[in-house]
């Protein structure tokens, strides 16, 4: 088969779209004013940034003014962590509920809080990378002040029941934060519905630039501020405003929710095609929930290869994927996630994730069908491990 580019590595990171950069360019041009200058040039910047924040609360349900900008997903989701404990510290609470599958950015954040005194638990998923409102219920005490739970997981696309969760944790009056960074725009994410104190997004995830992203803080939250040094984002977060990208995340948001249901379709057709086919390759595992998962992500654990070598062949083939191990100082660590979901080292460390986005296509996957399962059939010939 022809050789072919194709990006299947969309949790990673997505391609800008044209409606974005369209968006995005004027700022990037002529429209260089500081939001906070008094003259025209200004005032057009702050009316951008005011139109980009009403269009990202009403793709999520919120109120402008509950709306703050950030760098992205990692520092929404530390504010929030962070901010929330030191609220907690302050009422004499130094207790944080978590799961064992979250991103790096929310578990570092709990373990820097860990140094600090705080006691944090770690909720064990079931095989499916799953944790239950009942364990967070179950785990909640007098003294904790923040549970965090993410809405769908970036490695394996489970998707959490964090309605329930926050649910249980509004009884109790405990804070609940999201990490909804693979979930918006892929899954319909209203902070209403679903109960959210606060809720942290990335607009590099839905097609907007990276640096750019949100935390969703509802009305009545004193979470204090983040950043010190200006008024800007209602006084919480400051420093001048990135205007293009706050322009672009805005624009970004309100394609992701246009169609949100057929774009999930689509992707999820193209998604089982693919499972379908890499299944009937031996000895090799699904990850992640079989009907509570994002559409575009499928993640595979080949028994008896190495992620990283597979990635390499791959990427000679033109294929961009990616693999649950993290590579550290040349030493490949298996997944926390796989782990946590009970898989073997050995298995989780032949894991491959492939995230499809908007501009894949069917040729795409009739590519990834054709390469996939030879590479890994090479790989398995040198494998000393693979006896088959
Ligand atoms: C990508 C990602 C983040 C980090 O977002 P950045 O904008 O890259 O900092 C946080 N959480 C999840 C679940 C992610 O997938």
């Amino acid at each position: 088969m022809e050789k072919r580019f194709v990006y299947a590595d969309n949790a990673a990171t997505t391609r800008i779209s044209e409606s974005v950069l369209a968006a995005m360019m004027p700022a990037l041009r002529e429209g260089y004013g500081n939001p906070s200058a008094v003259y025209k040039l200004g005032r057009e910047a702050s009316g951008a940034v005011l139109a980009a924040r009403k269009q990202a609360a009403d793709a999520l349900g919120a109120k402008v003014s509950e709306l703050y900008f950030t760098s992205g997903g990692s520092e929404s989701d530390n504010w929030a962590i962070k901010g929330a404990a030191q609220l907690g510290a302050a009422a004499g609470k130094r207790h944080i509920v978590t799961t064992a599958v979250e991103h790096h950015a929310v578990l570092e954040s709990c373990g820097a809080l860990e140094k600090q005194g705080f006691e944090v638990t770690y909720l064990r998923p079931d095989v499916y990378g799953r944790v239950t409102a009942e364990q967070v219920a179950a785990a909640l005490r007098e003294d904790t002040c923040l549970v965090s739970m993410m809405l769908a997981n970036n490695e394996v696309g489970t998707i959490m029941p964090v309605r329930e969760a926050a649910a249980v944790c509004h009884e109790r009056g405990v804070l609940f934060h999201t990490d909804a960074v693979q979930a918006v725009g892929q899954i319909p994410v209203d902070v209403r519905e679903l109960g959210a104190d606060m809720l942290s997004l990335s607009g590099h995830k839905l097609h907007a630039p990276k640096g750019i992203g949100a935390l969703y803080i509802r009305t009545g939250v004193m979470l204090p501020r983040f950043i010190d040094g200006g008024s800007q984002e209602r006084g919480r977060r400051a420093g001048t405003e990135n205007v293009p990208a706050v322009i672009a995340l805005g624009q970004a948001l309100t394609d992701a929710v246009r169609d949100i249901r057929g774009r999930a379709e689509r992707l999820a057709a193209m998604r089982d095609r693919l499972a379908e086919g890499l299944l009937k390759i031996p000895a090799v595992t699904m990850n992640g929930h079989p009907t509570e998962r994002l559409s575009g992500n499928l993640s595979l654990s080949f028994d008896a290869i190495e992620g990283e070598s597979l990635l390499l062949m791959l990427d000679m083939r033109g294929i961009c994927a990616s693999s649950g191990s993290a590579c550290a100082a040349g030493s490949t660590e298996p997944s926390h996630v796989l782990t946590a979901m009970g898989q073997s080292e050995r298995l989780a460390k032949g894991s491959l994730r492939l995230t499809l986005g908007d501009e894949n296509t069917e040729e795409d996957i009739d590519y990834m069908l054709a390469v996939i399962p030879e590479c890994v059939a090479r790989l398995r010939e040198m494998s000393p491990l693979w006896k088959g």
